[in-house]
């Protein structure tokens, strides 16, 4: 009895090493289960050179060309931080307090704040900017750019630009297609692509980075009515070949997130931009400008 006891006990021990030892293999081949993007290169196209997609190769952006000081804006968040697992927002997000007091500042102080295409005209000679011109963008399109910043911008007067990535646009935590026409029919918004699903853009094969190019300025075009001329970067990111592929796509300019308050015809297919965080005070605010 005493034996059969301890040869149940040896079993279920053995069992229990047995699973332990299959579930990280089990777990890897779950890994390896997931479809691995093969980058597709055509050799007929120079400009698609074979980069390994996790290593693009970095843009060094240089002040060409004409140039004038027109800072331009980033926010991302106006409001609090509604999903707890998206840590990297706390930073992002300005509170709808500070957002009315800096627009407060860019008011009183004569700032006069313009869309993209006219600070490309004035760069090229043939629109004239205003005196103190500021560029302010929000990326993402989430929803508290319509329940939170639209009011505020609406109380100054202010246009402003938000990049939108098309496939994102009515999920969770995103504004709707109809919050996003009704800002545009303000007059005050105006929208511009941030490819359709926020990919990695240096990190595509040819064929999808065409199509996150094309597409996204085809829906903003059939739902607004309107030439959509620049495409943010996300998360501030491209290559020279993404910047080609952007030229080739009809864009006017691609904006990214180095930090200048500088504009010029040399950086229109990499913009720089000032990220505004949440904490900042409006004495940096106003450094920052
Ligand atoms: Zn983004």
């Amino acid at each position: 009895m005493v034996k059969i006891l301890w040869g149940i006990i040896l079993l279920a021990f053995f069992l229990i090493i047995l699973a332990i030892v299959i579930k990280p293999a089990k777990n890897e081949a779950l890994v390896n289960n997931q479809p691995v993007p093969v980058p597709s290169f055509s050799p007929l196209t120079s400009s698609f050179s074979l980069i390994p997609s996790n290593s693009p190769k970095p843009v060094v952006p240089v002040h060409s060309g004409r140039q004038a000081h027109i800072p331009i804006l980033l926010y991302h968040y106006i409001g609090g931080n509604p999903n707890p697992d998206d840590s990297a927002r706390d930073n992002l997000s300005v509170s709808p307090e500070k957002f009315d007091e800096q627009m407060g500042y860019l008011s009183q102080n004569g700032y006069d704040p313009i869309t993209l295409d006219t600070m490309v005209a004035g760069l090229r000679g043939i629109a004239s900017l205003p005196s103190k011109p500021v560029v302010i963008t929000f990326d993402d399109g989430y929803v508290d750019l319509y329940i939170n910043a639209f009011g505020i911008l609406r109380k100054y007067g202010f246009r402003a630009v938000a990049f939108i990535p098309t496939g994102l646009i009515g999920t969770k935590y995103y504004a709707s297609w109809e919050q996003l026409s009704e800002m545009q029919a303000s007059g005050l918004l105006s929208f511009e692509s941030h490819s359709v699903s926020h990919a990695n853009l240096p990190s595509l094969t040819k064929d999808r980075l065409v199509s996150e190019l094309a597409e996204s300025k085809k829906t903003l075009e059939a739902r607004f009515g309107v030439p959509i001329n620049f495409i943010a970067y996300p998360n501030g990111i491209s290559s020279e070949q993404v910047q080609e592929a952007v030229k080739t796509a009809g864009y006017i300019g691609g904006i990214g997130t180095w930090f200048s308050t500088t504009q010029s015809e040399g950086t229109i297919y990499n913009m720089p931009r000032i990220k505004i965080p949440g904490g900042l005070s409006l004495l940096d605010f106003a450094k920052r400008l």
